[in-house]
This record gives structure tokens, C-alpha cells and sequence, in this order.
């Protein structure tokens, strides 16, 4: 598939060659989310795409609303999450894509930038807000990463939401995995991440999907996988990705993100484009986004697909919700 290159960025610092551009003014607070990158955000017809960007715009004011009261930025992920993984419209929670036995196998992540504690979930079938879910692993166990069956057990004793595959069913999901299955294509569109920076200097990211429409049974992605789908630390930057996983898992990338900015002194802005432009091969399936808030609360959300659903804000007054470049 062909790619073009493209980038939005949330404050005015498009093309910055040093870290802070012509604004110096530091953001008290800054979020930005995505609800997954690829073309088919552009295909949906005017009113798909109307809904999609009033979720979008939803969500950005449930996370807007937390930091501005003073809230904590791993707060503002976590709800931000939970209404994207409430919409049928993106492919986390609710609206999980099929996997090849017909089944859904749902991933998340979430790390805190104070102290780089982290939690997720991998293969869950029966949860219906995985974010969650990977929250009480980072808060309630000594463990980092729960999968299948004993991820599914974990919360049902923690008494979180539950649901039956069932509830993952969507009409959209099912003749998507139906023309994938016959094309032989890939489809990731609509995984789901949030990244904040809050008042009190705190960052936290978190990401949630479906994977990948037809994938095997038991495949795990990037998304739960910390410093290559999530990643967070107050010194640099916190980072959600979004794309074909396996590429993101290979690069580390959430973690090359905040490196790059630690070792390398490298503008988050610049960082994040040659990921996507040079680690990343879009001519061999190196496909996807990147959404990241920096310790200062500056915000870049690039893609390599052509169309990421995605929004931002800061204290500021800046604020983008936007699918396509
Ligand atoms: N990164 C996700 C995965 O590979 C898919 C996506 O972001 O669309 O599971």
C-alpha cells in the first residue's frame, strides 16, 4: 500500500527544528487522544464522519474537564478510554474487531509517568472496559501484565463490568472481518489511546483495542505492551501508539519516543517523523500513529496512513479534532 506522510500537530510547533519553537508558554495542562489510524476513517459518509469526530469531541471534554478541575492525568486516561471503548465506532471495547475464529480478544494498557508503574491486559473476552481493568493490575497486584483466562478470572473477582462475546458484536466489525477474510487485506483501524499531561506535572498514557481484524487466535499486540504501544515518563513524554503491532513491538517505539528525547535531545516532533518515516517502513506494513504530550505539554499527533480520528487540547485554549491531515 502506498503511504503518504502526513502531520498535524496541536500547537504551533509544525516542522519545529529545536524544542520550543516560537510558543515558550507552558501548558498547565494538555490531552490528546486517537481512536486509531488508517484510510477508512475517510471513506465513512458524512454523517459516520460527523459522528465519529462528536465521540472524539465527547471524550476530549470528559478528559478536558478532569484536568481542568485538577484532576489526575491517569484519571483523564482512564475515562477518556472507557467512552471510546463505550463506542461501537472504534475498534476497543464494544466495537472489538473479529479475530479469525470469530471470536474477540480484547488488549490495554496504562502507564503512570511518576514512577513508571504500569498495568495491562492481554486476550481478555469477557470485560467490557479493559483500561480498567489494566489500571487495577498497575494498583491492586505486584505484576505488570495479566493474559487470558487468568486476566478474565482477575476481573471477575474484582467485580469490573462483564459481558459476554456477545456484546462485542457490531454489524460494521462483522462485514469488515467478512471482506478481510475474502481479500486477504489487513484492517486495524479504530484501536483507541489517550495521553495527558495534568496540573499537578503528571503524565500517563494508555491505549485499548480489538487487534487486528482476523487475527489469530491468542495474538497479542502492541497495545498492551508497555514501550512499544504505551509509554510513560514525567521526564520526557507520554506516548500511545496506534498501527500494525507487530512493527511497534519489533521497534519498541513508545519507549524509542521518550529515548530519543532523553539521550538525543531529539524535538518530540522530530522524534516522532523519523519514527514514522524511517524505523517505521509504511511500503511494508510499518503503518500507524503516534500520539504524544511532553513533561512541558507540548502535543504532536502524526500518522503515516493518510487519516488518524484523533483531538487534542491544552490550557491554553488550543484544540484539534480532526480525521484526515
Ligand atoms: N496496534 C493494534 C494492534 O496491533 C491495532 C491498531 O492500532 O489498529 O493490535
Amino acid at each position: 500500500m502506498k503511504a503518504v506522510f502526513s502531520l498535524c500537530m496541536a500547537i504551533p510547533l509544525l516542522h519545529a527544528s529545536s524544542g520550543l519553537a516560537e510558543n515558550h508558554e507552558t501548558a498547565r495542562y494538555a490531552i490528546a487522544l486517537h481512536g486509531g489510524a488508517g484510510r477508512d476513517w475517510l471513506e465513512l459518509d458524512a454523517n459516520e464522519q460527523a459522528a465519529t469526530k462528536e465521540s472524539l469531541r465527547q471524550a476530549l471534554t470528559i478528559g478536558k474537564t478532569i484536568l481542568a478541575d485538577g484532576g489526575t492525568s491517569l484519571d483523564a486516561v482512564e475515562q477518556v478510554i472507557r467512552h471510546l471503548e463505550n463506542d461501537p465506532l472504534f475498534n476497543a471495547g464494544r466495537g472489538a474487531v473479529f479475530n479469525c475464529a470469530g471470536g474477540h480478544e480484547l488488549d490495554a494498557s496504562i502507564m503512570d509517568g511518576r514512577d513508571r508503574a504500569c498495568g495491562a491486559v492481554a486476550g481478555v473476552k469477557t470485560v467490557k472496559n479493559p483500561i480498567s481493568l489494566a489500571r487495577l493490575v498497575m494498583q491492586e497486584t505486584r505484576h505488570v501484565l495479566l493474559s487470558g483466562d487468568g486476566a478474565d478470572l482477575f476481573a471477575k473477582e474484582k467485580g469490573v463490568d462483564l459481558v459476554d462475546q456477545e456484546y462485542f458484536w457490531t454489524q460494521r466489525r462483522y462485514d469488515t472481518w467478512q471482506r478481510v477474510k475474502q481479500q486477504q487485506t489487513d484492517d486495524h483501524q479504530g484501536t483507541v489511546g489517550c495521553v495527558a499531561l495534568d496540573k499537578h506535572g503528571n503524565l500517563a498514557a494508555g491505549t485499548s483495542t480489538g487487534g487486528l481484524t482476523n487475527k489469530l487466535y491468542g495474538r497479542v499486540g502492541d497495545s498492551p505492551i508497555v514501550g512499544a504501544g504505551t509509554f510513560a515518563d514525567n521526564k520526557t513524554c507520554a506516548v500511545s501508539c496506534t498501527g500494525v503491532g507487530e512493527n511497534f513491538i519489533r521497534n519498541a517505539i513508545a519507549y524509542d519516543v521518550s529515548a530519543r528525547m532523553a539521550y538525543k535531545k531529539q524535538p518530540v516532533e522530530e522524534a516522532v517523523h523519523e519514527i514514522l518515516t524511517k524505523t517505521l517502513d509504511a511500503s511494508k506494513d510499518g503503518l500507524g500513529g503516534i500520539i504524544v504530550v511532553t513533561h512541558e505539554g507540548k502535543i504532536t499527533m502524526q500518522f503515516n496512513t493518510g487519516a488518524m480520528a484523533r483531538a487534542s487540547a491544552d490550557s491554553t485554549g488550543s484544540m484539534e479534532i480532526a480525521l484526515g491531515e
